[in-house]
């Protein structure tokens, strides 16, 4: 097989770059992919194994040979998560672990404001997400103009922006948070009042760990806002035992009707560390497939929510991005100071 990089400037199909690297499902694949299927086979019916196969093959050798390094958010399908990625775990850990990485590009799989936020970690390296379609409902329910404004409005008020925003938002803030550092971050300032920014439950969820007045935005997750607290009752009466663990970007009576509340990677601990026998995790439902294959003795209940916009990331175009170098994050260089300053404040506190 001749597998060498044989890139040019036009852009090509997935089905095209495996055709150049003479890349096809056969009993060869089938055996050398084995311990990847492995991996995955709890989740991934081995029916469809032969169609992801080959453009895992291919994604494995490019990012070899290009010196790239993937990058996996935790929503991301276990294909992708489990058999391609070099690094997992949710927006900051990703960006913060990808300038360890000696690559020379970085491959998102995850959405827009996540690629943003490793470019500005890593200004050096090439960024690359593989749909610019992969956006966030969280994200882009506020511009730099809006903060602008609120800013104006509520004049010395310091501004805690949740990383889930554009670097335009964080360039106009006075430091990032995460969903687990938020209540930490909003009482560190002095200030009696604090505008926290753009997800409207998580300042709600926060407000009630703080004494600071909260000024908040009515961003919400489309995925998280879908959870109401009936369908946790239901959950509990036909799943007798379940523990309830839930992202605070759901509504508070959801995380009133919850036994743990956290970030992503502070549920995927808790699961490792409780090991439940039966769990419901109120988040993005490919998180749970991921989770499960770590903790084969916890029962998994899944409510299926899935996000559409990290459902915009799948083999094919990250083929399709690695080959044709598609599309690069750019930020212009102020705009990229003053968002990394930002998220560095939340990193120094
Ligand atoms: S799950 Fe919600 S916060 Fe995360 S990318 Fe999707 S819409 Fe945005």
């Amino acid at each position: 097989m001749d597998k060498k990089l044989n890139n040019n400037s036009t852009s090509i199909t997935a089905d095209q770059v495996l055709e150049k690297m003479n890349i096809s499902w056969s009993s060869e694949l089938e055996s050398t992919s084995r311990h990847l299927y492995e991996k995955v086979s709890r989740v991934v019916p081995e029916i469809e194994w032969p169609f992801f196969a080959p453009y895992i093959e291919a994604i494995n050798i490019l990012k070899k040979e290009m010196n790239a390094a993937i990058l996996a958010h935790n929503y991301q399908t276990p294909e992708i998560f489990h058999c391609i990625s070099d690094v997992r775990g949710d927006s900051l850990q990703l960006a913060k672990e990808a300038s360890k990485v000696e690559s020379n590009i970085i491959l998102q799989c995850g959405v827009h404001f996540m690629a943003e936020t490793s470019k500005l970690l890593n200004m050096d390296k090439m960024v690359l997400i593989p749909s610019l379609q992969a956006g966030c409902s969280l994200a882009s329910s506020i511009t730099g103009k809006n903060v602008r404004k609120l800013k104006e409005d509520n004049p010395g008020i310091p501004v805690v922006t949740y990383v889930n925003t554009s670097a335009e938002v964080k360039a106009e803030s006075d430091i990032c948070c995460t969903s687990s550092n938020a209540a930490d971050i909003v009482n560190s300032f002095d200030s009696k009042k604090i505008i926290f920014i753009p997800d409207e439950y998580l300042a709600l969820n926060v407000a009630k760990e703080t004494k600071k007045e909260i000024i908040l935005w009515k961003g919400r997750c489309e995925v998280h806002e879908e959870f109401t607290p009936e369908e946790i009752r239901e959950f509990r009466i036909n799943e007798p035992g379940v523990q309830v663990i839930a992202h605070p970007e759901c509504s508070p009576s959801v995380i009133a009707e919850s036994d743990f509340s956290g970030s992503t990677s502070t549920m995927i601990n808790w699961v490792r560390k409780n090991q439940p026998e039966k769990v419901l995790m109120v988040t993005e439902c490919s998180m749970s497939d991921n989770v499960s294959i770590e903790n084969p003795n916890v029962d998994f209940v899944r409510p299926c929510n899935l996000c559409p916009h990290m459902k915009q990331i799948t083999l094919e175009n990250i083929l399709e991005s690695l080959w044709n170098k598609q599309y690069e994050i750019n930020i212009d260089k102020d705009t990229a100071e003053r968002a990394l300053q930002s998220v560095n404040n939340m990193i120094n506190l």
